[in-house]
């Protein structure tokens, strides 16, 4: 968020809020969620990430009465991005570079 009015950030609270709910949902119907926000989805921190969004808007004021479903993990894509990486890699030069260079950046934080 880029610090602006109230509303603004009030209405990107219920968005991301919503979103989380989505893709629980997502997940659940067993859609592929991979490569979603370009593989920057953390499936395993969406729980966490509901539950501070919740807390927000319960200290701004909104209802919240829809629960997170429970996550069928064994559909979640992040199970399977190591290996959808590796596949990758496999057959695609540019890209196993691209992963390479990747790794390295991550390791270096
Ligand atoms: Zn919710």
């Amino acid at each position: 968020m880029d610090g602006g009015s109230e509303a603004d950030v009030s209405s990107a609270l219920l968005g991301e809020h919503f979103e989380t709910h989505l893709f629980v949902s997502a997940i659940n119907s067993g859609k592929k969620i991979e490569g979603y926000k370009k593989g920057l989805l953390e499936v395993h921190n969406l729980r966490r990430r509901h539950r501070e969004l919740v807390k927000e808007m319960l200290r701004r004021g909104y209802n919240h009465r829809s629960p997170l479903d429970d996550f069928q993990w064994d559909h979640a894509g992040w199970v399977n991005r190591k290996k959808s990486l590796e596949e990758l890699a496999r057959r695609c030069k540019a890209c196993r570079k691209l992963q390479k260079e990747k790794r390295k950046k991550w390791k270096q934080r």
